[in-house]
């Protein structure tokens, strides 16, 4: 059985971009079989017809860095920085029991879903990760229908970028406590490449949507065994690996202290870098590392509004552009964002490097802002040349616009209205590996208000946890003046 989406308007690969044509897309078995003219398409007794007319088919989008564990948390850190937010994080997440690790992942999906989001890569847990935890979240998105990268969160060195015994103005009880109880406790190697090898053997793969990446935390809170061992697991699968990569300028120092060079250097020379490394932030490297990232194909994701948001530093997107390297684009966590929206994402992409006023030879326009979130998204997911286009041999995770809507009409440039008009309100149709998962403000999953209605009970019972955790990030918010540390 077929699904035929009849005579719509089709974003198809056209050399290094994209031409819009009226087409019948052809999908079987989860992929895209064929792409004919408009109604040449044959369907047969039984084929699922969607009628594409006054329709714009696009790629779905790839949030290639996110955080399921705080969708809740969305509207609660306006003014933090780095260190207080990451902080607050840990108050708010620790001790997460199932039904809350399975609805924050499950609310997250649906919100990327409604807005042309079909694949996501997040970054989980907030504290180390155990198989255990994954159960919830794979059956998440499996049950909503979003393709997911679930990176396991894995560090064997400190948080030396956090270190709260150079910090002022927290009271010596509570970091005794925090001590005692340090979310941010290393544990040994062996453990961590049993944990991956276990967790990947379970559900790798589950519902034909789900992966399981190695996720280092950062590479700069990983011994070099590590990092070299969450590159043997993904070379032994076929997987990608993901993790933080130089988003706050102190992580910068901690690589130069244990390893006497920036860290994507360390990365070469410890024959680790390559295109299976998806790299969020990325955004203090030297032109010398940018240049690695190009020869060696690694993806840097670039979250703009997080990095704005946490006043971290701003990335150097167009030399990084200029030079080759397949930069694509995230969300982040709705703690730093607060959406996970990837149309403010690529408008922010757009639009940062014309107020900075640098590396104009880089500056990306809407058809690289859309790349991003599509083809070089699929380069992050390990799903080049699978995912991210309209084309025989893709998987079939398409989303159709209503051009009738205020965003899209008059249709002048289709990139350029959805890079600079469109917010999500367009979207109509969400095909996920050809299942229709959303129709007309409706999800396949069931009933959306419920699962908000859940959500405010859990945020409530949350809020109840972990009190010294919240002291401590108060206190910290509070001696930083909230001076973005
Ligand atoms: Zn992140």
């Amino acid at each position: 059985m077929k699904t035929i989406i009849r005579d719509c308007r089709a974003l198809l690969p056209d050399g290094e971009g994209l031409r819009l044509e009226a087409a019948d897309i052809v999908i079987e078995d989860g992929a895209i079989t064929a792409v004919a003219a408009a109604n040449a398409a044959a369907a047969g007794p039984g084929d699922k017809i969607i009628a594409g007319a006054e329709r714009l088919a696009a790629p779905g989008m790839v949030n290639a860095h996110s955080h399921s564990l705080s969708i809740f948390q969305k509207g609660t850190s306006d003014r933090f920085g780095h260190v207080s937010l990451l902080w607050m994080n840990q108050a708010d997440v620790f001790g997460r029991p199932d039904d809350e690790l399975y609805a924050g992942a499950v609310l997250g999906a649906l919100e990327m879903i409604a807005s042309g989001v079909t694949s996501v890569i997040d970054h989980f847990p907030e504290q180390n990760c155990r198989t255990e935890m994954v159960a919830p979240v794979a059956h998440a998105y499996a049950d909503v229908g979003l393709r997911a990268v679930v990176g396991m969160r894995i560090w064997d060195r400190t948080y030396d970028d956090l270190d709260l015994s150079q910090l002022e103005g927290i009271d010596d009880d509570i970091l005794a406590a925090v001590g005692e109880n340090d979310p941010f406790k290393p544990r040994p190697l062996d453990e961590i490449a049993a944990m991956c090898e276990e967790t990947i053997a379970k559900w790798h793969g589950h519902g034909g949507l789900v992966s399981i990446f190695p996720a280092p935390s950062n590479p700069t809170r990983c011994t070099d065994e590590l990092l070299v061992k969450a590159h043997d697991i993904a070379e032994k699968h076929d997987l990608g690996v993901h993790t933080h990569l130089q988003e706050s300028r102190i992580q910068v120092d901690v690589s130069m202290k244990y390893n006497a060079k920036p860290i994507v250097a360390h990365m070469e020379d410890l024959g680790v870098l390559s295109r299976r490394w998806s790299l969020a932030h990325t955004v203090w490297v030297n032109d010398d590392e940018i240049a690695l990232l190009a020869e060696r194909q690694a993806v840097p994701v670039h979250n703009p509004e997080s990095n704005a948001k946490l006043r971290v530093g701003t990335s150097p997107l167009p030399k990084m552009l200029a030079a080759g390297v397949p930069v694509a684009l995230g969300a982040d966590g709705s703690s730093t964002n607060d959406n996970q929206n990837l149309f403010d994402a690529m408008s922010m992409a757009v639009l940062i490097p014309r107020i900075l006023g640098t590396d104009e030879a880089g500056w990306p326009g809407a058809p690289e802002a859309f790349a991003m979130a599509t083809r070089n998204g699929a380069k992050a997911m390990l799903m080049d040349g699978r995912l991210g286009a309209i084309a025989p041999g893709q998987r079939a995770d398409i989303v159709l616009y209503d051009l009738a809507s205020p965003s899209l009409a008059p249709l002048n440039d289709p990139l350029q209205q959805l890079v600079f008009c469109e917010r999500g309100e367009s979207v109509r149709t969400v095909l996920i590996e050809g299942n229709v998962v959303y129709e007309d403000g409706t999800f396949a999953f069931g009933d959306a208000a419920e699962v908000a209605r859940q959500a405010n009970e859990m945020r409530q019972k949350q809020l109840g946890r972990n009190e010294t955790l919240y002291r401590l990030a108060g206190q910290l918010a509070a001696a930083q003046g909230k001076a973005m540390t």
